[in-house]
């Protein structure tokens, strides 16, 4: 099904050209030209993503975000800024938005957060295992058969993604926009290191993680 985003942006030459761009990706967009119209459409549907500018007229975009999770709406949000503010960012967050872009921003890179933010938002099975591996998100337990292993917060983050798309290759970029918290950076060297931990502690598991050579790795069964 196509990815339903709300999209709310007063300025109407961008808020044309972001929807074309949205439409084009196979996404169902809503558009929205001022705070409390966000916040109308906001009550009667859940869109998987909700894109919002900060400077809105009517209510700005952190009063829609307030309100949103006031009601206990939990819409992915991602806000727009015009300047890479800190305070702005700090504000967000506390506001309860799940990621930000700083104009101008690349149309390509508000289409990979935008989808980074629908998957992160997707149900979760509760278990997930490939050969002797198995991932219980219920009870944050890792285990090799019977061996409990003992992961960090980001391994378990890269594992868990490995594990979602076990079979599949999937690039370094993929498993830094899956598993990030709000505003915080990770290089692809970092991933490269909680890969290497990852192969050590999966001794055994009867699971592999290749390297796919200058894009990422494939998880899958065997040695
Ligand atoms: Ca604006």
């Amino acid at each position: 099904m196509a990815l339903q985003v709300l999209l709310v942006e007063d300025d109407t030459v961008l808020a044309d050209g972001l929807m074309r761009a949205l439409q084009a990706q196979g996404m169902a967009v809503t558009l929205a030209g001022d705070g409390l119209a966000a916040d109308g459409l906001l009550q009667g549907a859940s869109p998987d993503v909700a894109v919002l500018d900060i400077g809105l007229p009517g209510i700005d975009g952190f009063e829609v975000v307030r309100r949103l999770r006031a009601r206990g709406g939990a819409t992915p949000v991602l806000l727009l800024t015009a300047r890479d503010a800190v305070e702005d960012r700090v504000r967000g967050l506390e506001t309860g938005a799940d990621d930000y872009l700083v104009k101008p921003f690349a149309t390509a890179e508000l289409i990979a957060r935008i989808r980074a933010l629908a998957r992160r938002n997707a149900p979760r099975p509760a278990v997930l295992g490939l050969g002797r591996l198995s991932l219980d998100n219920t009870t944050r337990r890792a285990r090799v058969g019977e061996r409990s292993l003992e992961l960090s917060v980001r391994e378990w983050g890269v594992l868990e993604y490995l594990l979602q798309h076990a079979g599949r290759v999937v690039s370094k970029q993929q498993i830094i926009d899956a598993i990030l918290p709000w505003g915080e950076d990770l290089t692809q060297n970092a991933v490269e290191v909680y890969v290497s931990r990852l192969r050590l502690k999966l001794d055994g598991a009867g699971v592999a993680i290749r390297t796919i050579r200058g894009f990422g790795y494939l998880l899958e069964a065997g040695a």
